[in-house]
């Protein structure tokens, strides 16, 4: 699938945030989402002195989408990694989602569009091309 306007904004939006709100080793990836209802939703990952209390910018993203409206679908979702202050690249770049956040997103909304680095550039796959054969209990025969 080709990125769209509404696409190139949403990645806009994901790096004017982490761009905001950088902090190194505590806030290095942000987040954009756009719900099926139209609203753009932006958030920073939360690092965390104990690794394991860390939460990834899409769940942060994906938690107020949540809160402030119920369910409302993701349409499409995009983190971008900010450099770190010796990185050699200094370009904020989109990045794939990490495991548990495939899983999040999928639970949430199986039929959302990611967008993610390709061989080509930026592009938006499904959910499920993320996670195949995802562990769920409808597939239990
Ligand atoms: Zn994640």
């Amino acid at each position: 699938m080709s990125l769209t306007e509404t696409d190139q904004a949403l990645i806009d939006a994901a790096i004017e945030t982490i761009s905001k709100r950088y902090r190194n080793d505590w806030q290095e990836v942000g987040a954009a989402l756009l719900t099926r209802t139209g609203q753009r939703y932006v958030a920073v990952n939360l690092d965390a002195y104990l690794g394991r209390m860390a939460v990834c910018a899409e769940a942060v993203a994906l938690g107020q989408v949540i809160t402030q409206l119920g369910e409302a679908g993701i349409d499409t979702i995009v983190a971008v990694r900010h450099p770190k202050p010796h990185d050699t690249d200094r370009e904020v770049r989109v990045v794939s989602p990490c495991g548990a956040c495939r899983e999040l997103i999928w639970d949430y909304d199986r039929n959302a569009r990611v967008l993610v680095p390709g061989p080509d550039g930026v592009e938006a796959v499904g959910i499920s091309e993320l996670l195949p054969n995802k562990y769920s209990r409808e597939r239990v025969l």
